[in-house]
Order: structure tokens, then sequence, then C-alpha cells
């Protein structure tokens, strides 16, 4: 038995059963889990036994269904299970669809249709979990905060309506896009950080779903039976994730009783925030970088395209007809297992040597004007004053990370004067690097600027292809910058306290 008593899972549950909501999800996952003081947790697990092996052949919204229940008549408001009654129940059900789609059903079993999960129950065939290094007491312990997930399953054929006739599920996959028929699949992630309530909040500092996609091109269909292996990239924390395949019908969760995997971030990894903020101006747009190319930098997420994500849904029966996406990118480490973004070298797969992975916890766009985004000429003024006056805005700026010390990163087109030979910046004593976006040399520049902080000095490396030689910096670090870069990341422990 799937344990449906977390509010994640109750939602995941009375969806495959055809139970949706109209208020906030947060405000319904508060109700959820407050079975003392709400009626929702003993009407949810009364919708789900009463819709055993069943689902409501149109979704009728949860906080629709506990109103009339709680109208009706003697207002009752049960907090137990025993406490529901099913008549009652049934008819707060019948109301409910009867007015969401204009119907007049007069009996609760007009309402229903059998339960579209696919049958058998969905396999999970196996679970590969990148930088994992060791399983203790069922948590897999990966040495990266943005593994990727490889799982298989095995794709069926599922009942679609109006005559309830039996199609196979398809996948398609052609370069970086895919095409789902008759379903969708996708990573479900939850109990991980983002629900914990604090740190970290900010937005997409975790992921909660991801789409999974088949690791190799091909055509895999249920009409054979096919197994396809499929992908995904989660970012994990500390605290344990659960992580579960979830396949869809043509309507609602398929049944799934694999086993989910829970994964979490080896707490011998240190993790250090990153605050990112681009200097751009109306003439000196800063191109290239945004949020979501940042995150791809700095945590490996893939970035969506934005033309090619649909879902196609059939207007009679509201039935998922397929699901069609492509990726603009892909991550994918190159032969020394090193991954970049636009030609940087991501931090983490330096730094990573030494057990510390960054994060992107926030992102800022600060507009400001040409000579801050790309300074000029400015003979006898010290080279960076530009940079620190940026500096001086960030840590003014309302969304700037005041209460606890994070790694700030300035991106502007140039961070000094044109005749000044600097790619990139450590404010050392301020936390802050600075980066031109528009210099081609990019390779290792940032992790070199960040090992700037992390020594607390401008000294450089004279050993080739250190990642603080200078110029030139490359990707090897050696057992003493190890040892500091570990003092230094200890400082941020707290960020991620809660
Ligand atoms: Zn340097």
């Amino acid at each position: 038995m799937p344990d449906n008593t977390e509010p994640a899972a109750l939602i995941r549950a009375l969806d495959a059963v055809g139970v949706d909501f109209s208020i906030p999800e947060p405000v319904l996952r508060d109700f959820l889990g407050n079975a003392e003081f709400t009626p929702y947790p003993a009407l949810s697990a009364g919708l789900l036994k009463l819709l055993e092996s069943r689902m409501l052949r149109r979704p009728v919204f949860l906080d629709v269904i506990v109103f009339n229940y709680e109208h009706s008549p003697g207002e009752p408001s049960p907090r137990r299970i025993e406490d529901v009654d099913f008549g009652v129940l049934e008819g707060a059900v019948l109301e409910g669809f009867n007015n969401r789609y204009a119907e007049q059903n007069v009996s609760f079993q007009t309402v229903l249709k059998p339960l579209d999960a696919p049958q058998p129950p969905v396999q999970t065939l196996a679970l590969v979990v990148e930088g994992t290094k060791k399983v203790e007491n069922g948590i897999t312990l990966v040495d990266t905060d943005n593994p990727r997930i490889e799982v298989g399953t095995k794709l069926i054929s599922v009942p679609a309506q109006p005559n309830n006739v039996t199609v196979p599920q398809e996948i398609v996959r052609i370069g970086n896009g895919w095409r789902f028929t008759n379903g969708d699949v996708e990573l479900s992630v939850s109990n991980g950080e983002a629900e914990a309530g604090l740190r970290p909040i900010r937005a997409g500092s975790l992921s909660e779903g991801a789409n999974a996609w088949p690791t190799t091109v091909g055509t895999f269909s249920g009409a054979t039976g096919a197994d396809v292996r499929l992908q995904a990239r989660i970012r994990v924390g500390y605290r344990p994730v659960d992580v579960k395949l979830l396949v869809h019908g043509r309507k609602g969760f398929a049944a799934n009783t694999a086993e989910k995997a829970r994964i979490a971030l080896d707490p011998d990894v240190l993790l250090v925030p990153i605050e990112v903020a681009r200097f751009f101006s109306d003439a000196i747009p800063v191109q290239q970088i945004s949020a979501a190319s940042q995150m791809a930098l700095w945590d490996q997420v893939p970035i969506m395209s934005p033309t090619t994500n649909l879902k196609s849904t059939d207007g009679g029966t509201g039935e998922l007809q397929f699901a069609e996406r492509a990726w603009d990118h892909w991550p994918v480490p190159d032969n020394e297992g090193l991954y970049t973004h636009l030609g940087w070298v991501s931090p983490d797969s330096i730094w990573g040597k030494a057990g510390i992975r960054f994060r992107l916890v926030n992102y800022i766009d600060i507009k400001t004007d040409n000579e801050h985004a790309a300074p000029g000429p400015a003979p006898g003024v010290v080279t960076n004053a530009t940079l620190r006056a940026n500096n001086a805005t960030l840590n003014d700026h309302p969304q700037h990370i005041k209460d606890k010390p994070v790694v700030k990163v300035i991106f502007m087109h140039r961070i000094a004067p044109p005749d000044a030979p600097q790619i990139g910046e450590a404010l050392v004593g301020s936390s802050c690097i600075g980066i031109s976006a528009g210099a081609s040399d990019r390779f290792a520049t940032i992790a070199h600027e960040i090992g700037h902080l992390i020594t607390g000095s401008g000294s450089h490396s004279t050993e080739l292809n250190n990642v603080m030689n200078d110029p030139g910096p490359g990707t090897n670090i050696t057992d003493a910058q190890i040892a500091l870069a570990r003092t230094w990341a200890k400082q941020f422990a707290d960020f991620w306290v809660h």
C-alpha cells in the first residue's frame, strides 16, 4: 500500500481518482496535514475509500466537496474517517459534479467510471542516481546536489474514453525532443526542503518534480510492452527527498506500487549559496545571462524549450492525448567529467573535488546605466571601482539576501575599463566576484575567482592547469587548496539550517 497520509501523496492519490482542487496548493497541504482542526484528512480518506477501484469520470474539486459536506443538514465536520457519512459524501460529490459541469445527474453511480490506472501497476525496473557514494538506512547519499536520475519502466496500454477502448502508450524521442502519446511521465520529488517551510525557499532553489524523458533516441510502445529507460535531473539537499516515477494514463496517475527512492546530499558535502546579479542597461543588455542559464551553470538544471512544451487534451473527455517537449539545454559532462554552460566550466566541476557544491539561491536583474554595465576608459582610476560600486548597489538591493552569508556573483558586460585585462575579479573580503559576460575566454574563470575568495588573497599558482593559474586557469586543485576551500565553505553551513 502506498503511504497516502502525507499531504503531497494524498493530493496525488486523490488526483488519480478524479478529485482535484481550486484552492492554492500550499493552503490545501496545510488543511490535509491538519486532522485536528479541518475535515480535509477525514473526508479525503473517505473519498479514497468511496472511490476504491473506481474514479470520477470528470474531476470534482475537493474543497467544493468539503464545503458541500459541511453545509449538509446538521453541518457535520468529521475529524476521523470513522465519522464520515458515506451517503452524505456521495451527495456532496454529486452536487459538486453537477455544478461544475452543469449536468443533472441524480445518482452517484452515473458520475463514476472504472479506475483509469494501467494494469498491472507500473514497474520500476532499476534506479541509478548520479554521484551515489553510499546507501545508508535506505537513503541514497550523493556527492552532488544536482544528480541525474535514471529509472526504467514498462509501457502498457491504457483505457481511453468515450468507448473505453484500450490504446498503447508510446514515447518517441528524436534528438532532445520527445512526445508521449496516451499519457505522460514525470519524476515526483516530495518531502524535501522545498516543503520544510524555512530555508531554502528562494524561487527555483529546489525542485518538486522533474520531467523525465528517454535516455536514448527511438520509439517505445506499450503495444509491445516495451521497456524504456527514462532520465531526469533533480536538486537535492541534506534532507532526504522521496523520488518516484509517476506514469500518467490518459486521465490521472497510474497506480504505482514501486518503492520510492530516498535521496539526500551526503552530509560531508559542503553546500555554498550563490546569489547572482546581472547589471545591464538598455544599450548593454548583457545577453545570455538569465535565471534559467544560471540555474544550468550552477546546478545543471536543464532548460526547457518555451516553444516546445505542450499537452494536448481531448476536448470531449478532457483526457490527455499527448505531451510534447524539447530541451534547449540538457547538461551532459564532457570526457573529463566537466559540466560546462555557455563556455564556462561549472564551478561544481572543479571545487566538487573538494566536496564543495554551489547552489544558486537567488537571482536579481539590476538595471543600471551604461557605465555600470560596461565601464568606459578611466585613466588613473582603480580598475575595479565600478565593480565595487555595483557590489554596494547589490548590498542595498531589497532582494539581496542580507540575513545570512552568500557568495555574490556580479555579471556585467565588462567589469573593468576597456584597456584593463580583467575578465573576472574577486572582491576579497566582500564575498563578491565580478565576471565579464562579454568576454569570450570563459572556461574556468568563475571557479578561479571563487578561488580568490577561498584563499582570501590575490595570489596565483604557477602550476600548469591549476584553477589558480594566471593567465589561463585550469581545472586541477591541490590538497592544500582543498583544505582551504573546506574551511572557507563551512561559514555557509548556517544558511541551510532550519
Ligand atoms: Zn586571479
